[in-house]
């Protein structure tokens, strides 16, 4: 009996775990258990907003871990966790036992932290945060908008899941708009005053799109503090009140909830590791990975997801043999489109220093600045290379 370990979350963290802990020792029992049974992905989701990806296209399956690696995969959601007695409960019913549990949930929204900002007013102006029908809403919405409408896009102070998103989003949205119709715009009220690769951006949307998007930081009151779904209407810190025609809620986020019912989550609603195991640092035998943790200067990403898990599955291995763990050192690289044939990225390669995770000095870094059209030409296609490299490496 070489150990069972069950990892919760099919996302780019757990399926990964999953297939790397098999990869590492086949004679582990590995259950991975996910409610979805198709998973649709974040990444490229903006593609499918601007009207250049279709939903098939963003969407994987679980077949091959199951018959060409040997995962188990039980369709369910896990209810709770018993930390003490190692064991699972599920949606089904039924109770698991576990040697070693990987916890990867990704985020949840935190409903009400923005005031009017609930289930149901996500129906009215959606979050599209995690892909799938929110994506559909939204782009569904898109389509219906009168050309002049504005497009409202509230994006939130860090940390959140995947730091440049809404500024990809703002950008494939401008696209669309510039085709379909051109005298509508893009709105984006910031509650912060620096996002990731911002100068890249901003060379990009003067290029691309002119004025189309306006971007409002925080020092000029671009922080939302209440939102009006019905009325799709937003009002600032300093009582500026914006009308959107279509109104996106990028809302604060914590942890997936079954992190907190396992006892893992700290105040912050995220969950600290260890940074050499991304053990638990509250709970034994519980790993955590992806955007639940706590893992800056690692941003939220499912790049990050994927390498942490490889991190995992790898001390799982080891500590079920009672070795110790390897060397753990991590790279992430996130692509952003700025228009379809026009792509920036933002790299950095990690590891522990004195107990914590810090960039290597000198590694990583950001697409350049006033670039010739070849070079974003490239990175957009390298951007597509990545997305099939990754989703293969995940689920393939
Ligand atoms: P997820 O991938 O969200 O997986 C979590 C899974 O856990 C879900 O399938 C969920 O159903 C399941 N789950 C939750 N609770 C339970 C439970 N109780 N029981 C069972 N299952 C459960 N990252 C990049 O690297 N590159 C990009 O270009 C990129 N673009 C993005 C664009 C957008 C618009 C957004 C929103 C995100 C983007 N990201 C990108 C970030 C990326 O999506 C996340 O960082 C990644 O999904 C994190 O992986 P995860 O495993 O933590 O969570």
């Amino acid at each position: 009996h070489a150990g069972r370990v069950v990892v919760v979350g099919g996302g780019f963290g757990g399926a990964t775990a999953a297939k790397y802990l098999k990869r590492a020792n086949p004679a582990i029992e590995v259950i991975l258990v996910e409610p979805a049974e198709t998973f649709y992905t974040c990444p490229f989701s903006n593609l499918h907003l601007g009207g250049l990806r279709s939903m098939d296209e963003i969407a994987h399956g679980y077949d091959e871990l199951q018959d060409r690696y040997g995962v188990r995969v039980i369709h369910a959601m896990a209810e709770d966790v018993d930390a003490a007695a190692h064991k699972v409960h599920l949606s089904t019913g039924s109770e698991l036992d576990y040697d070693r549990l990987v916890l990867s949930p990704g985020i949840d929204i935190r409903w009400n932290a923005l005031e009017g900002y609930d289930e149901a007013a996500a129906e009215k102006a959606p979050h599209a945060w995690k892909a799938g029908r929110q994506t559909e809403t939204l782009r569904a919405q898109l389509e219906a908008m009168e050309d002049g409408g504005t497009f409202v896009m509230v994006a939130p102070e860090n940390p959140f899941r995947c730091p440049p998103g809404p500024y990809e989003r703002a950008s494939l949205v401008a696209n669309y708009l510039a085709q379909y119709k051109p005298k509508s715009k893009v709105l984006i009220l910031d509650a912060k005053d620096n996002f990731s690769k911002q100068g890249l951006f901003m060379e990009g949307w003067e290029q691309l799109y002119g004025d189309r998007i306006e971007w409002v930081g925080l020092s000029n009151d671009g922080r939302v503090t209440r939102v009006d779904a019905e009325r799709l209407e937003v009002e600032t810190e300093f009582g500026t009140v914006h009308k959107a025609d279509v109104l996106n809620v990028i809302p604060p986020q914590k942890a997936g909830w079954i992190a907190e019912r396992a006892g893992v989550t700290d105040d912050s609603g995220w969950v600290p590791v260890k940074p050499d195991t991304f053990e638990s640092r509250q709970v034994e035998d519980i790993y955590v990975i992806g955007d639940a943790t706590v893992a800056a200067p690692m941003p939220k990403s499912g790049f990050c997801a994927n390498a942490q898990a490889k991190v995992v599955a790898a001390a799982i291995a080891a500590s079920l043999e009672s070795r110790p763990a390897p060397e753990a050192y991590w790279t992430n690289t996130c692509y952003s489109l700025v228009g379809p044939e026009y792509g920036i990225s933002v790299a950095g390669v990690y590891r522990v220093v004195d107990g914590a995770i810090a960039e290597v000095e000198g590694s990583g870094g950001v697409s350049p600045t006033g670039a010739p059209d070849t070079t974003r030409a490239l990175e957009a296609q390298y951007a597509v290379g990545w997305y099939n490299a990754i989703c293969q490496d995940t689920w393939g």
